[in-house]
């Protein structure tokens, strides 16, 4: 199925850093994902992936769990590259939640896009869920990246979908780290390579469990 032109136009709209053709391949993904649990992205920003992610949801009948802390990455603060001053909220502070649900709202995903408000890492040590997909574009430096790695994709069913943002091969064109995740899943054996579009990868889950001494989030998991 294809995405319905009204959230197509909306997806492009909205703030954020997506190219049309990668959100394209990630709601195709989504279809894919969605048919074995709940979506989940690290990385809400102000709802642009989360609309591809959002519709694909509701095709399946699943819901899309959007998680960021809302206060933006380091090359989103003040003085930084991409930095955005409309995000500023009352305080100062950058604060993309009110733009995310007014986004999420307009696009009339609301009953599927559920925003998780919190550190990536300290959510994912206390998820308890199946996922069918899991995004990773949220925080770009290596911590961030690889805690994002290894907190969400024991979740993910096999079978399931590991969508990675922001992979540049090249390091003239782009950081490393989305790049250091996307080879790291590809060695530990468990995940193979479906697509790459732009800097979108989109792997297949294809073994559980965690290779013998692969250590996940200080324990070790088997699911
Ligand atoms: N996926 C979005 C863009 C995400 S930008 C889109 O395509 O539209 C990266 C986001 O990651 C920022 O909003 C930032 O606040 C969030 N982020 C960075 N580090 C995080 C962390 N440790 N936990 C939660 N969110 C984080
Ligand atoms: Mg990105």
């Amino acid at each position: 199925m294809s995405l319905d032109p009204v959230l197509r136009r909306a997806a492009a709209r909205a703030i954020g850093f997506m190219p049309e053709e990668e959100g394209l391949a990630l709601h195709r993904a989504g279809l894919r994902g969605g048919r074995l649990g709940p979506l989940l992205e690290v990385g809400s920003y102000c709802g642009r992936s989360a609309i591809y992610l959002g519709a694909a949801a509701r095709e399946r009948g699943t819901v899309l769990f959007s998680v960021d802390h809302h206060r933006g990455s380091e090359e989103q603060q003040p003085g930084q590259e991409y930095f955005d001053p409309r995000l500023v909220g009352e305080d100062g502070r950058l604060d993309t939640l009110p733009t995310f649900r007014r986004t999420i709202a307009a696009a009339g995903l609301e009953p599927v896009v559920i925003a998780i408000v919190g550190d990536s890492a300290t959510v994912a040590a206390h998820w308890g869920t199946r996922l069918g997909l899991v995004f990773i574009d949220g925080g770009h430096s290596e911590a961030a990246a690889q805690a994002d790695y290894e907190g969400w994709t024991p979740w993910l069913a096999v079978g399931g979908l590991l969508a990675i943002h922001d992979v540049f091969p090249d390091p003239s064109r782009g950081g490393q780290a989305p790049f250091h995740v996307f080879r790291r899943a590809l060695v530990s054996g468990r995940f193979r390579e479906l697509q790459a579009i732009g800097s979108l990868r989109v792997l297949e889950k294809t073994a559980g469990g965690a290779p013998v001494g692969e250590r996940v989030g200080g324990k070790q998991h088997y699911r």
